[in-house]
């Protein structure tokens, strides 16, 4: 039977099952077809869908694209770990596969450059290691999902170069990228064991109750704004590699690095301050990227941090829908409430307020804030100010007098780069400085300055009764075509006619994960599209349903959430989920009985 020829457009028809042509065919059948449409309408390219043997592997030709200049056509490759010769590679706990993917996937994308061919690609790959569905071993097999131009002149087949691209240079790119004998093994054994020493870092860093852990050399600082890769010597100044203060050093003991020492961020208030331009920010944003691991070289391999840690910041702008931003904002001008706040337009402070409460509500249990992206007044209010105002002048409550109750109340620890006040001395149960980049014990001079005071005032509240989020105002504009969501680079995606700013998500740093928060979105709306799985979440969901729900999906969570092969997803923690999910514009909130927005 023919598969339907249409290209897939929306979530309901994605949902299904490709419906390719079962028979497996030989690499002759691929050519007859392609010598058969040689030189006709591109249409006719319809007619490659299917399975075929080019042993060792088994190439399918899933989604054929519609015309020269629609996204590309999807191909996966399958083969059995034995017939690459990596069976051995492919023994031992998933982070050590995860790695093996990785690897592999880049291999292939070097590879790929390697035959100087446009016509094929893989999904990008960057500095973290991150499970994705480009290249994924399941059971011993590996699967191989690539992008591929099928190549015309204007909308005319070119069967001859198709049969070579085909034929001749993607078995070449597989060999190459996937065969044992072609990979640089010592490399591989040094990508798995780091990524797996990570995994390992980590959940000491859990165990610990730490925040997070910084090796000793260590290489924190990126080479650019826009360039992710470590900074690289000029001759003028030194990349200078970290070294733990003696107070706050501690060894630990990995896998395959065996004893290093390095520093411990302690649970509880962490102050990081310093002179402008000493590495504060760079210090942090590195803790903040420690919920990944890194390829060997990135410099911050050995970084690791509590999983749930969010970074928040000011976010001017976005919209907020019935999130309880008490702690922080009482009642605003004219009494409008801040339990069930919501705005079109969020300002420094509130948004920032809504961030950090959001995120608790999601279940973080550490948050990074740097003065850098900080609203100052959500931050401070020193003395001065504080006598001029009278009770009632001022509805925030600055994370000054809620920070250390955050930790005591509710067990979520902090860490702070302050540069610019000493207020916070009084709160925190450790300052480092950055001084040239490296980090110094100052809590005992800090505290001889400002000793800690009484403990703040209020407690910090048990968290709100129980929010629901629904997405009613989306699903009632869904068209006959399914809904529309398009992810853009790694910060923005369209849904229906929103554009959704991500862009103070900034622990996303792939546009594959926000193509996978696309992907949850879109499935989200359609209600599962079928799959009981998703139906249970309903039409109405608290952050801790949708947790349970991805977390059942276990490592196929992100095919599970596209309902076809896409080849160009990353995995993305729940946090960064029920982030976009908190910055729909037209987001409905529920809680109890009633609606609060
Ligand atoms: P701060 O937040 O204290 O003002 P940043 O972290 O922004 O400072 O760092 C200032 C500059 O120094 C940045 O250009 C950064 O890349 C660079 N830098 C940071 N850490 C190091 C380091 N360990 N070695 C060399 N340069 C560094
Ligand atoms: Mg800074």
């Amino acid at each position: 039977m023919r598969a339907r020829q249409r290209p897939q457009r929306s979530g309901y028809e994605r949902a299904r099952p490709p419906q390719t042509d079962s028979r497996v065919q030989t690499p002759e059948d691929l050519r007859r077809t392609l010598q058969r449409i040689d030189g006709r309408g591109y249409k006719a390219y319809q007619d490659l869908r299917g399975v075929y043997d080019l042993s060792p592997f088994e190439i399918e030709i899933a989604h054929v694209q519609g015309d020269p200049y629609a996204p590309p056509s999807r191909v996966n490759a399958r083969v059995p770990l034995p017939a690459l010769g990596l069976e051995r590679a492919a023994d031992g706990e998933r982070p050590r596969i995860l790695a093996l993917e990785d690897f592999l996937g880049r291999a292939i994308a070097s590879a790929i450059r390697g035959q100087g061919t446009r016509d094929l690609d893989i999904d990008g790959y960057g500095q973290e290691v991150l499970a994705r569905t480009a290249v994924q071993i399941r059971g011993g097999r590996l699967e191989v999902r690539l992008f591929v131009h099928l190549p015309a002149a204007g909308r005319r087949i070119l069967g001859r170069q198709a049969e070579r691209m085909f034929l001749e240079a993607l078995p070449a790119i597989l060999a190459s990228g996937l065969e044992s004998r072609h990979l640089d093994l010592e490399a591989l054994r040094r990508h798995q064991d780091t990524t797996e020493d990570h995994a390992a870092l980590t959940r000491i860093v859990e165990e610990k109750g730490w925040v997070a852990f910084v090796a000793n050399d260590a290489l924190l600082p990126r080479r650019a704004g826009h360039d992710d890769r470590p900074m690289l010597e000029d001759g003028e100044t030194p990349v200078v590699r970290f070294r733990a203060p003696a107070s706050l050093e501690h060894e630990v003991t990995l896998p395959h690095a065996g004893a290093l020492r390095g520093m411990a961020v302690p649970h509880g208030v962490t102050l990081l301050v310093g002179g402008g331009f000493h590495g504060k920010s760079t210090l942090l944003e590195a803790v903040s990227r420690g919920i990944y691991a890194h390829i060997p070289g990135d410099g911050r391999e050995r970084v690791a941090t509590d999983p749930l840690t969010v970074k928040v910041r000011a976010e001017d702008g976005r919209a907020v829908t019935g999130t309880d931003i008490s702690p922080f904002i009482g009642d605003l001008p004219y009494g409008r409430s801040t339990r069930d706040f919501a705005t079109q337009n969020a300002s420094g402070s509130t948004s920032q307020a809504a961030n950090i409460v959001e995120a608790l509500e999601a279940g973080a249990r550490a948050l990074l804030l740097d003065e850098d992206t900080s609203a100052t007044n959500f931050m401070i209010r020193d003395e001065p100010m504080r006598r001029l105002l009278r009770p009632g002048q001022e509805p925030i409550t600055p994370f000054l007098d809620r920070v250390r109750n955050l930790h005591l109340d509710r067990g979520v620890s902090s860490v702070l780069v302050v540069g610019g006040s000493g207020e916070y001395f009084r709160v925190a149960d450790r300052v480092i400085q950055m001084d040239r980049y490296l980090p110094a014990d100052v809590t005992a001079a800090a505290r001889e300055i400002a000793p800690p005071g009484p403990a703040a005032d209020a407690p910090f509240p048990p968290p709100p009764p129980e929010r629901r989020l629904h997405l009613g105002r989306y699903r009632r504009q869904i068209g006959p075509k399914g809904p529309k969501v398009r992810a853009h680079g790694t910060a923005r995606i369209l849904v229906q006619r929103e554009e959704v700013d991500l862009s103070a998500c900034e622990q996303l740093v792939s546009a594959s994960q926000t193509r996978s928060l696309g992907e949850i979105l879109e499935r989200l709306l359609v209600g599962g599209g079928g799959d009981p799985a998703w139906s249970r979440v309903g039409r109405e969901f608290t952050p801790e349903d949708l947790a349970r729900l991805l977390a059942g999906f276990g490592e196929d969570v992100l095919d599970k959430t596209s309902g076809f092969a896409r080849g160009d997803l990353a995995a993305v923690r729940t946090l960064e989920v029920i982030a976009m999910i908190n910055r729909l514009r037209d987001l409905e909130v529920m809680s109890g009985e009633t609606s609060l927005r």
